[in-house]
């Protein structure tokens, strides 16, 4: 149910203080030591960020996804690792519980994962198995009452923190392609289940993904979620929503990425006056800004709409294609208008270069939402 004007914006004004007052000033720390501060992500879980979509009656916010989306712009105004730090729980890691999860399973987990008390994780993404998401090869096997999984999953975001996976995995025979996947609630403790070390990567330090291990890793049938065979389908349903929540993050970088050019370009004088005198400077702040009020009105549309009933899926990689790529260019013009200053850590836009990166490439890299939408598209002609 939605949330009352005054009450929403009183979320969205509390989130929005909270990065700016709290997150903004660590950004340079979080980024070197790799690491978001314990007392931040207790102060995360007082303000129920890591419950923002879980269902009121498991305590958390149940906001929809049009609320949801103007609290990830906010949120969007700062590091994304912050995000990331509760984001697999707003995300990727609960929604398949949300959605397809029995009476028993949300009872059991949902509450944990709302309060922030368990971190989950989302893995799909296999060495052979990336875009080509339905080549899952990690196997389970039915035996009597247990599955029995073996395989190897990469680059599961939060999987060092987390407590619980949501983990598709083939029950159908090899080659069985999408209709072969079943999806799975695997506790971090279960026997055989190892996790790799983080990896290094390019930029949103202090957001950690690992491989994940399954060796005879045996789990009751009940942590199966949904009907067997049925993985892939719920796999595609909670990328869905966790796009449009990317879609909406990259608006609020964009904004953030927007102010900081134009508070330097307003400051920064050559010639004998403001850079942002200049027309050339001007004419960067103006494809920035229109862009992001254009992707800005393209997510939130599509919030609404999907929170009608609507179909959207073609709106969502449209909305996921155009902000991820939007906030790329943003970024490119923001280390531009900086100038050198852009390019040296120390004013932190080359930080965002670096952490907008990943936006077109996970959960659907640009090329995969290019096929959705034109998919959707050209089946509905
Ligand atoms: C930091 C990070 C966090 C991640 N978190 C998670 C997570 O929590 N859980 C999880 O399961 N996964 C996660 N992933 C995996 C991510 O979703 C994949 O990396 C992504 O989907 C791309 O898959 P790939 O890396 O195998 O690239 P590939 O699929 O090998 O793609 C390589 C290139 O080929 C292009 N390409 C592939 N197929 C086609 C096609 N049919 N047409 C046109 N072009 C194509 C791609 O667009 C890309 O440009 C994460 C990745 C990273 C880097």
């Amino acid at each position: 149910m939605a949330l009352d004007p005054d009450t929403l914006s009183q979320l969205v004004g509390t989130v929005r203080r909270f990065v700016s007052e709290r997150l903004r000033p660590l950004e340079a720390q979080v980024s070197e030591s790799d690491e978001v501060p314990d007392d931040v992500v207790a102060e995360m879980r007082a303000l129920g960020l890591f419950g923002l979509s879980i269902p009121e009656e498991y305590g958390g916010l149940g906001l929809t996804m049009a609320e949801e989306c103007l609290v990830a712009i906010e949120l969007g105004r700062t590091s994304p690792a912050f995000r990331s730090t509760f984001g697999t729980n707003v995300g990727i890691g609960s929604q398949g519980l949300v959605m397809y999860g029995s009476p028993e399973q949300k009872a059991k987990w949902l509450p944990g994962i709302a309060s922030g008390a368990v971190v989950t994780s989302f893995a799909l993404t296999e060495p052979e198995a990336g875009s080509d998401s339905a080549a899952v090869r990690t196997r389970a096997r039915l035996d009597g009452e247990t599955y029995v999984l073996d395989g190897q999953k990469i680059f599961i975001t939060n999987a060092d923190k987390a407590g619980l996976f949501t983990v598709l995995a083939r029950t159908g025979p090899p080659g069985s392609g999408a209709k072969g996947i079943s999806a799975f609630l695997v506790p971090r403790e279960a026997a055989g289940l190892a996790v790799g070390k983080p990896e290094r990567k390019m930029g949103q330090q202090g957001t950690h993904v690992c491989t994940l291990s399954f060796d005879d890793v045996r789990i009751p049938v009940e942590n199966r979620l949904g009907p067997e065979g049925e993985g892939f389908g719920i796999a595609m349903r909670v990328l869905e929503r966790g796009r449009l929540h990317i879609a909406a993050l990259c608006c609020g970088t964009a904004e953030r990425l927007i102010d900081d050019s134009v508070a330097y370009a307003t400051t920064r004088r050559q010639f004998g006056k403001p850079i942002a005198d200049f027309q050339l400077v001007q004419a960067m702040i103006a494809d920035s800004v229109t862009e992001s009020h254009a992707a800005r009105a393209l997510v939130l549309d599509t919030a609404r709409r999907m929170d009608s009933g609507e179909k959207v899926t073609g709106r969502i990689s449209a909305s996921k294609y155009f902000a991820s790529e939007m906030v790329g260019r943003v970024a490119d013009r923001a280390v531009q208008i900086h100038g050198g200053a852009g390019y040296v850590a120390e004013y932190g836009i080359e930080r965002f270069y670096r952490d907008v990166r990943l936006f077109r490439i996970y959960e659907g890299t640009s090329q995969i939402q290019q096929l959705v939408i034109a998919r959707e598209r050209i089946a509905s002609a």
